[in-house]
């Protein structure tokens, strides 16, 4: 039976009058910084959403600010990590603080794009010897990847990289990979083929590369967070294209009000009260294309090859770290609903929404508790 600690404090309901107020003036602050439109992946404010991955983009452009008024947050926007990113500091006015937390992104996607052929991951991606010295934050961030590949029995898998780069979700008339080279790169998939010792990576198979779209936006919110606390900051939220991370609470001592994106919709189909922790979601509703009335999305199955059809639009996870959130997030999804809730209800504080193709919401205990009444 798994238990949930209310006194950690970590998870509340309550204040829904107030919450409700705040999730307006979020949700107004993140359109004036997408200019009035909406953004690809940040729905409103702090809704979460199914976002993107770490493909490298037009990292660092676009930045948008706002300077600090009375008690709404001191807000910064770019495009980075291939996705919309979102800081707001709600008991600091210090500029130079949310520049060097929004820097932070560009700083980690020169370490985990899998398509920035600067970067540590790509480097390791096209490497002449099979045991790499790497940089330290990219073997931890290969050996968690590990650790959730193992634990789904390779429904998530961190080697699905041959695979996913024959899919391009992007593409103005897309199309479906060719058959035979999905199978060629079927062939290389396999995390067990990967080992992690301290910052040594090898690998068993020279074919084998990896793809951390799943799991590094995650890592690099809990890095923002612990950059902001070691500065001071109690009261923040950042928002990696839907992939939340809350500071605390709000000043006044009142949770974060978070919503839950309705797939395909603008609309939210739950709000939730939280402080301190993380909420990520993984659905078919962001990157992807529709060919032949079929819907193509971003999670694939390492089995065929293709997205994963079990019945989940999306799931959203709550959990203390972002990079466990995250990485459980596309895990769950990849299970399905009935393994994935049982995969959760095994975790201690880690929760989950999953919404299925009838829109039906299936939780994992405790998960209900989260709700604003
Ligand atoms: P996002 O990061 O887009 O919000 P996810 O965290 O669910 O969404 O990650 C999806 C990304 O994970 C894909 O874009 C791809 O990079 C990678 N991926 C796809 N299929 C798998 C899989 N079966 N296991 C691990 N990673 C995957
Ligand atoms: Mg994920």
């Amino acid at each position: 039976m798994k238990e949930k600690n209310n006194n950690s404090g970590s998870i509340k309901n309550g204040g829904v009058i107030a919450a409700a107020a705040l999730i307006i003036i979020i949700f107004a602050a993140a359109l004036f910084f997408n200019g009035g439109k909406k953004g690809n992946n940040i729905s409103e404010g702090v809704s979460t959403n199914a976002g993107s991955g770490t493909d490298r983009s037009e990292s660092g452009k676009n930045v948008k600010k706002s300077g600090k008024k009375g008690n709404e947050p001191l807000v910064g926007s770019e495009f980075a990590l291939d996705t919309a990113i979102t800081v707001m500091l709600y008991d600091s006015d210090n500029q130079e603080i949310l520049d060097g937390a929004l820097a932070l992104c560009s700083k980690y996607e020169n370490i985990f794009s899998a398509t920035f052929p600067e970067s540590e991951l790509y480097k390791l991606n096209h490497r002449t010897t099979q045991t790499v010295k790497v940089d330290s934050e990219l073997a931890y961030v290969i050996d968690r990847g590990l650790y959730y590949s193992k634990l789904s029995g390779g429904a998530f898998d961190i080697t699905i990289e041959p695979v996913k780069k024959l899919w391009d979700f992007k593409a103005e008339k897309p199309s479906l990979p060719d058959e035979g080279k999905l199978s060629e790169a079927l062939g290389k998939v396999g995390y067990e083929n990967v080992e992690v010792n301290q910052d040594t990576v090898t690998f068993k198979d020279p074919d084998t590369s990896i793809d951390l779209g799943a799991i590094a936006k995650g890592y690099i919110a809990d890095r923002i967070k612990e950059y902001l606390v070691e500065r001071g900051v109690k009261s923040a939220i950042i928002n990696l294209g839907g992939n939340v991370l809350c500071i605390g609470r709000k000043p006044n001592g009142s949770d974060f009000v978070i919503g839950l994106q309705r797939p395909f919709s603008e609309s939210v189909f739950e709000t939730i009260v939280v402080n301190d922790i993380s909420v990520v979601t993984s659905g078919v509703y962001e990157r992807y294309f529709t060919y032949n009335g079929k819907n193509y999305h971003h999670i694939l199955n390492p089995a065929d090859g293709y997205p994963y059809d079990n019945g989940v639009l999306g799931v959203s996870i709550v959990c203390k770290n972002s990079i466990d959130a995250d990485a459980l997030s596309t895990t769950c999804f990849s299970l399905g609903a009935e393994k994935g809730i049982e995969l959760l209800d095994s975790i201690p504080d880690a929760y989950g929404f999953f919404i299925l193709d009838d829109y039906s919401i299936k939780y994992s205990k405790g998960t209900e508790d989260l709700i604003a009444k």
